[in-house]
Formats: C-alpha cells, sequence, structure tokens
C-alpha cells in the first residue's frame, strides 16, 4: 500500500458517505415537503458538510502526519495530471506512490 492510496481511501469513504446524505437530503425535499420533516434536513446537511469538512482539515499523510489542506489533499488522493509535484507529500516530501505500511513507513 502507498501513501497515495491510503489518502484516497479515507477520501473516497468521506465523500462516498457525503453523497449519500446528499442524495438522502435531496430525496427529502423531494418526497416529503411538509413542513413538519423539516428538521431531518438539518442532521442531513451536516452529513454532507461533516465529511467534506474532514478532507480538508483532517486527513492527514500517514508518515509525516502534516494535515494536506484543500490545496493538497485530492492532488495526492487522485493524482490529478494538470497539476504539478504531486508525486510527494508538501509536508515531508516523501513519495507517495513508493510501498509503505499503514504509518507511512517504507517496507
Ligand atoms: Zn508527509
Amino acid at each position: 500500500m502507498t501513501i497515495r492510496q491510503v489518502v484516497r481511501r479515507k477520501v473516497t469513504r468521506a465523500l462516498t458517505v457525503a453523497v449519500v446524505f446528499l442524495v438522502s437530503l435531496v430525496a427529502i425535499y423531494q418526497f416529503a415537503r411538509d413542513a413538519e420533516w423539516a428538521w431531518v434536513s438539518i442532521p442531513l446537511m451536516l452529513g454532507v458538510m461533516a465529511p467534506l469538512l474532514y478532507v480538508v482539515w483532517l486527513v492527514d499523510c500517514p508518515k509525516c502526519h502534516a494535515i494536506f489542506g484543500q490545496r493538497h489533499v485530492f492532488n495526492v488522493a487522485f493524482n490529478l495530471p494538470a497539476l504539478r509535484n504531486n508525486r510527494v507529500c508538501p509536508n515531508c516530501g516523501a513519495d507517495v506512490d513508493a510501498p509503505c505500511d499503514r504509518r507511512g513507513e517504507p517496507v
């Protein structure tokens, strides 16, 4: 497993949770237009926002534990070809495609 795979797994899981809550939110708005169901939209919105904030604020490098932040997390997770310098951690310089264990230590 590589650092990129670890980060991609965290980001993919969080985005999956966000999409599930977003679909639920749209379904509530579409099918339950009664005011008595309006309170359900608040926890659903939190369920959409919380995974996105987790990705931006809490996903860290498994080696140096520095937060990637919104600028680098998707770059590292998905290896976007349009962005430069996406092969190393922006904080510790570790190769994100090198094999490592769960803590980011090279194997
Ligand atoms: Zn790092």
